[in-house]
């Protein structure tokens, strides 16, 4: 493990569905100015609810500082059509969505997605210029019968495949344990450097800007041990994104 303190690291705050639109709302435009601070030097990139995207993007547009990026959490594997419910890559990307989070486990656990539909959700992102953060990782069990980097290359190879043929710009994975979301625990540094060391060796060469981001109970206490390892090209950021100073502090440690 390695510090680069020229390394420029994504920070993306994954809101869930834990604030209603408004208060969204009210939270960027209370550290708008703050934020974009934070924007001037690392990447930032905000992923609140659907409602809640639009006006968001509005205060981006109408700021003279525009730092921040915007990322929704899903979107349906198809283009368009009569599926009752659903939110289109195309209109995501319309209202501001630069990013898109694909394979959360709680989509995969909730809402059924499988490794295929999360390649296919990525394959409409890309079609739209959005780019795809694809969370993989392993639950408890899977971790406790040492399956863990078996899991994460069957939950890679579909998408693999999809971001192999499309050739994105950039690419965003995310090694999210299903152990660590939300619990408090995280793995070592060293385990989490050995599992992204597994993943860059199963990644094409000539995949292009490639990033590893970890997720699962970050904070300000454990993200500078975390900032170390070598191939961290950011965080997924849950809970700990919903207080601004505590992911001020994330970003700045
Ligand atoms: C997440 O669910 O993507 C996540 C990273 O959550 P938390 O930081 O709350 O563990």
């Amino acid at each position: 493990m390695s510090t680069d303190a020229t390394k420029k690291l994504v920070y993306v705050a994954n809101w869930k569905m834990n604030m209603p639109a408004i208060q969204s709302t009210e939270w960027f435009a209370k550290h708008y100015e703050a934020l974009s601070e934070l924007g001037r030097t690392e990447r930032i990139v905000i992923c609140p609810t659907v409602p809640a995207l639009f006006p968001l993007y509005s205060m981006i547009l109408a700021k003279e500082q525009q730092t921040i990026m915007l990322g929704a959490q899903d979107c349906s594997v198809h283009a368009g059509g009569p599926f009752t419910g659903q939110i289109a890559a195309e209109d995501l990307k319309a209202i501001g969505a630069q990013f898109c989070i694909l394979g959360h486990s709680e989509s995969r656990t909730l809402l059924a997605d499988t490794s295929i539909t999360v390649a296919r959700k990525c394959a409409r992102a890309l079609e739209h210029y959005m780019l795809p953060i694809v969370c993989i990782g392993e639950t408890a069990q899977e971790r406790a019968a040492g399956n863990t980097l078996e899991v994460l290359e069957g939950q890679l190879e579909p998408v693999l495949k999809i971001l192999t043929e499309t050739m994105a710009p950039m690419n965003f994975i995310a090694y999210e344990p299903v152990w660590a979301i939300g619990s408090g625990v995280t793995p070592t540094p060293e385990e989490i450097a050995a599992v992204f060391d597994h993943l860059k060796n199963l990644i094409p060469a000539n995949l292009p800007g490639l990033h590893l981001l970890y997720g699962g109970s970050v904070t300000s206490k454990n993200a500078p041990e975390l900032k170390k390892i070598a191939l961290l090209s950011g965080f997924l950021v849950g809970n700990a994104s919903l207080d601004f100073q505590e992911f001020k502090k994330i970003v700045e440690c």
